[in-house]
């Protein structure tokens, strides 16, 4: 029930037999209307539901002449009784599909042009661009609202639980300065300051760790991020997440606190989906890459990649040679049943690995006498009961295999595969939810173009702290206490322990190319921060639109965003963005140089 409202008595999901005698009224949108002689049937529509209403030329004239008019989309008020559908006539698909409204009131609330699109039932090949310019009318479609309806369960659910552990929420600036996330900085000119600039937030980092010094102990937020990059299926220039940190953590204990909240969450919004594995398996990165080729793996489904090097290091094949003797390494998938793939699905194969950077693809079909067969088999003929042996390929399977002078490189490639492969072979179910945490990732990585070293993930993360000595002397082989959480081969969050102390921090940014200056510029007062008695501290975001999205079974997280922009940055509705004009400018202090 939607409490009390002068307009109506019931909202269009709630009558039942129960309500048969009562006299009622109802306010919706027309969803469809059938007209039989003096009888015309509408099925009125609000966000609740659908109920049939009926007028009659015999009962009721002044309604059913009132209604006469009344087309797709309408807005409308009804008044009359409930009553039992004649038999034969319920609809069992609907909750109030045993009842129906004689109407013996009727008043046009608002007309409604023709809509550029159905409303009411799907229409194939429907372009995204006419559904984002009027959203408006999408959004009323049933399956986009309950989409939203599941984001805002989705979001309700998180934040009762993790009020339930303590949590407080706290809202933080959009108007800050620059947080590296990795991404380039959407900017706001200021207007008091001239040529001076805010930065929107790429996430509320420094903020979250400045409120545990602040003694707040266990923060969250549904916190709005923006990062100017390209969007892609997954990532669009703005989203939502579930921003958290906590004091006094070990890894463990944050990995902990949001594996209770994510399943109780799970639980409550998707009560139908099944969890594959509590508690959450854990891979360290280093596992996930040599078993899934990704750190971010689908484990929906096994087949594993299998590190062949061994069996192939004296097989004649210089590929492999030469991957081998550059410190890479052979890497294969057994794809059960498909050694009959034809000449162009081995083509499209070899096409999507190279696409993923490897150098190219070799494919092995098992015959039924055990052999190899495959435009290389002669090469391997010498390795093949090894090669059998450890992929346990059998009569026909297909091998699919990768080598690389780069080992991530190989395992990459051939992880693309294995997802390929999981959905042509149906074993990616859409039903299963595999949330599987990956940590211990390298702490930095050689950035070539800029000649220095760069965090993985997040500058602010501690590393191993046993591993924090050797940090100048040999980064590469230090860990970062970082941890992702992936769910069915999606990245849905990240987090890590933080460097709680000034001079470990310090050091870590001067490995990163900052000079003593320029940090203080930047990170200034998180620095002078972490002096004054700031606590151990981690903390994890969670990307709620990828969250929904999988939880919706969808594969684009527009499709769980009220408003998104399109993959250029446009809203196609409100026209954004857009030119100002000349007084806004000057008051910006901007002139525009559009030359190029
Ligand atoms: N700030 C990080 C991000 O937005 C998350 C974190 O480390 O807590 O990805």
């Amino acid at each position: 029930m939607a409490g009390h409202q002068s307009l109506r008595t019931h909202t269009c999901g709630e009558l039942r037999p129960q309500h048969v005698g009562q006299r009622v009224t109802l306010a919706g949108w027309v969803h469809r209307r059938r007209d039989h002689g003096h009888l015309s049937f509408l099925d009125l529509r609000d966000r609740y539901g659908i109920t049939q209403v009926v007028t009659s030329s015999d009962e009721a004239p002044a309604a059913h002449q009132a209604g006469a008019d009344a087309r797709n989309e309408w807005v409308i008020q009804v008044s009359g009784a409930v009553r039992h559908r004649p038999d034969g006539t319920t609809n069992p698909d609907l909750p109030t599909g045993e009842v129906e409204v004689a109407v013996d009131e009727l008043t046009v609330l608002n007309e409604s042009k023709v809509p550029p699109f159905y409303i009411n039932e799907e229409q194939p090949g429907l372009e995204e661009a006419l559904r984002l310019q009027y959203r408006y009318l999408d959004l009323r479609r049933p399956p986009m609202r309950e989409r939203m309806l599941l984001r805002a369960r989705l979001a309700s659910a998180i934040r009762r639980e993790l009020e339930a552990e303590d949590f407080v929420e706290v809202e933080t600036p959009l108007l800050i300065r620059s947080t590296p996330e990795g991404a380039r900085d959407f900017v706001v000119p200021s207007r008091l300051q001239a040529g001076q600039f805010y930065a929107l937030p790429q996430s509320p980092q420094q903020l979250k760790q400045l409120l545990m010094v602040a003694g707040y102990d266990r923060y969250y937020q549904m916190a709005h991020c923006m990062r100017d990059e390209d969007s892609r299926k997954d990532r669009g220039p703005e989203f939502t997440q579930v921003d958290i940190e906590m004091s006094f953590v070990r890894e463990e204990d944050v990995m902990a606190t949001v594996e209770a909240m994510v399943t109780a969450v799970t639980g409550a919004v998707v009560p139908d989906r099944q969890i594959r594995e509590t508690p959450f398996p854990r891979l360290t990165y280093q596992d996930a890459l040599a078993r899934y080729g990704s750190d971010k793996p689908d484990l929906r489904f096994g087949m594993d990649l299998v590190d062949l090097s061994d069996a192939v290091r004296d097989a004649a094949f210089r590929v492999f040679a030469d991957a081998l003797a550059a410190g890479g390494a052979v890497y294969a998938i057994r794809a059960e049943g498909c050694g009959g793939y034809s000449r162009k699905q081995l083509h499209e194969l070899t096409d999507l690995a190279k696409r993923h950077g490897a150098g190219g693809l070799v494919h092995l079909s098992v015959e039924s006498d055990g052999s190899l067969r495959g435009p290389t088999a002669k090469f391997l003929e010498a390795s093949g009961t090894a090669v059998r042996t450890a992929t346990g390929a059998g009569p026909g399977d297909l091998l699919l295999i990768v080598a690389d002078g780069d080992r991530v490189t190989a395992a990459t490639a051939l992880g693309q595969l294995r997802l390929e492969m999981g959905e042509r072979l149906g074993l990616r179910d859409p039903a299963v939810l595999a949330y599987v945490w990956v940590y211990r990732f390298p702490m930095f990585k050689w950035d070539r173009d800029l000649n220095r070293w760069d965090a993985t993930h997040n500058p602010f993360s501690a590393p191993v702290w046993e591993e924090a000595e050797r940090m100048e002397a040999d980064p590469e082989s230090v860990h970062a206490q970082q941890y992702d959480l992936a769910l069915n081969g999606w990245e849905l969050g990240g987090g890590s322990i933080r460097i709680h102390r000034r001079d470990l921090l310090e050091r870590a940014f001067a490995l990163m190319g900052h000079t003593v200056e320029g940090m203080r510029d930047q990170f200034g007062a998180l620095l002078d921060a972490l002096e004054y008695g700031a606590p151990p501290h981690g903390g994890i975001a969670i990307g709620v639109e990828r969250w929904v999205a999988l939880l919706a079974n969808q594969e684009n997280i527009r499709e769980v965003t009220a408003f998104p922009k399109t993959q250029s940055g446009s809203d196609l509705m409100l026209g954004a963005p857009s030119p100002i004009d000349d007084q806004q400018l000057a008051e910006l202090h901007l002139r525009l140089d559009l030359e190029d």
